[in-house]
């Protein structure tokens, strides 16, 4: 599997034209299970009801099975106690309710991060990472950062994901399931995830379909009642799922990967520049901010001696002159098989003192979890040379089994 963005990669993304039909409208062809069972948790709530309506069975049914499957964290249909013995056999023939395996759970030595290996079915693995801040709304909440696609596609050099390819987009129940299985994990601790961020292994908006299908389910008031507000999705850059986004007009919060402000270093940072370079991207937020009137996030990986200079700064601010921008600064995390550098603390200050100038909200992320690889996909891809090693035990269902 190439570990770069190769040209007919992003010739997909140009063709995956957006404006055709609205996402509630979009058929998900993932909802089959060994092609004779229904995965219900692919399923959006009204899309329940909806199955269960076809089978003979009264609407209110599905409200029952997402409390049981969202509130109750419930992975056996003969445990649905509220449901008549019959139905219980019959949801068993005719649907199944997978669940992700827990392959390592690992906690940083600060406890500010966890992260989470996840077993597929597929046996492909997915990494999911907990982060415990304190913010304006309190002490400790509790941001999920969740993965999109098995690797990534658009080969970010800094990126341990970009460095492995990307093998399949997650189906939505996948998606979901990241933030079902950590908040039945933290429930036994009193903790509740309050934050849900689309910035873990893949690009969300290559999975556009899924990952907006996620959403829906990750808010829906009557399952995890995640607030949109609460919820983030990262790109990029992919400007024609970003205005297809615009489109859905979701009050979620949208963060874009920029990294630079000069389209020659952009492209050598992130390939996916040279399809949608920083004109169009930058349009693209004006249309996106007049579709939805929602601020949005810049990511900014400061790279010592590459893109943390004064004239760095100025261009950034130059760039996002006009945007309702937040420009959020994280020191790079240092990855293997990349060698830049972190800058150091006074760099990172002159740099956004520069941007601020500008009128430019910044925020510096806080350095968490580099004991436990907290860099995107490190701790898959160390995973990943362990299966080669054939060394990796089985861990168990989230919550029903300890691991070893
Ligand atoms: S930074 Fe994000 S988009 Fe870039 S390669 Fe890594 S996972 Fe993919």
């Amino acid at each position: 599997m190439t570990s770069s963005l190769t040209s007919s990669r992003l010739a997909e993304e140009e063709r995956d034209r957006p404006f055709s039909r609205s996402q509630d409208e979009t058929t998900d062809t993932t909802t089959q299970t060994d092609s004779a069972r229904t995965n219900l948790k692919n399923l959006l709530p009204h899309e329940l009801a909806a199955w269960f309506g076809a089978h003979g069975e009264k609407p209110f049914r599905a409200r029952q099975l997402v409390k049981w499957l969202y509130q109750k964290y419930e992975q056996d249909f003969l445990r649905m106690t509220d449901l008549s013995g019959a139905l219980r056999e019959r949801l068993n023939t005719l649907a199944v309710i997978p669940g992700l395996d827990l392959v390592t759970h690992q906690r940083a030595v600060a406890g500010d991060t966890e992260k989470f290996l996840f077993r597929l079915p597929d046996g492909n693995t997915l990494e999911t990472v907990l982060m415990h801040f304190d913010d304006h709304l309190g002490p400790g909440r509790a941001t999920l950062c969740i993965s999109t696609q098995v690797g990534c596609a658009m080969g970010c050099v800094f990126c341990a994901s970009g460095q492995s390819g990307v093998l399949r987009n997650l189906e939505t129940w996948e998606i979901v399931d990241q933030v079902l299985s950590v908040q039945r994990l933290i429930a036994s601790r009193g903790e509740r995830i309050a934050n849900v961020v689309y910035m873990g292994i893949g690009e969300p908006l290559a999975n556009y379909t899924n990952t907006i299908r996620s959403v829906k389910i990750l808010n829906h008031e009557e399952g995890l009642a995640i607030g949109m507000r609460h919820i983030a999705i990262s790109t990029s850059g992919l400007v024609p799922a970003m205005l297809r986004l615009g489109l859905e007009k979701l009050p979620l919060r949208l963060a874009i990967s920029l990294h630079a402000a000069n389209n020659e270093l952009r492209s050598a940072l992130m390939p996916v520049n040279k399809l949608y370079p920083l004109e169009r991207l930058i349009a693209a937020c004006h249309t996106y901010q007049q579709q939805t009137g929602r601020r949005i996030t810049f990511e900014y990986c400061c790279i010592r001696d590459i893109n943390d200079s004064d004239a760095d700064a100025h261009a950034v601010g130059r760039l996002l002159e006009g945007v309702h921008a937040l420009l959020n600064i994280i020191p790079l995390n240092p990855v293997e098989g990349y060698n830049g550098q972190r800058p150091a603390p006074a760099r990172v200050h002159a740099f956004q003192q520069i941007i601020e100038s500008y009128g430019i909200k910044t925020t510096v992320r806080q350095t968490m979890g580099v004991d436990i690889a907290a860099a995107c996909g490190q701790l898959r891809r160390n995973e990943t040379q362990v299966i080669a090693g054939r060394t990796i035990a089985r861990v168990g269902k989230v919550g029903l089994e300890k691991r070893s």
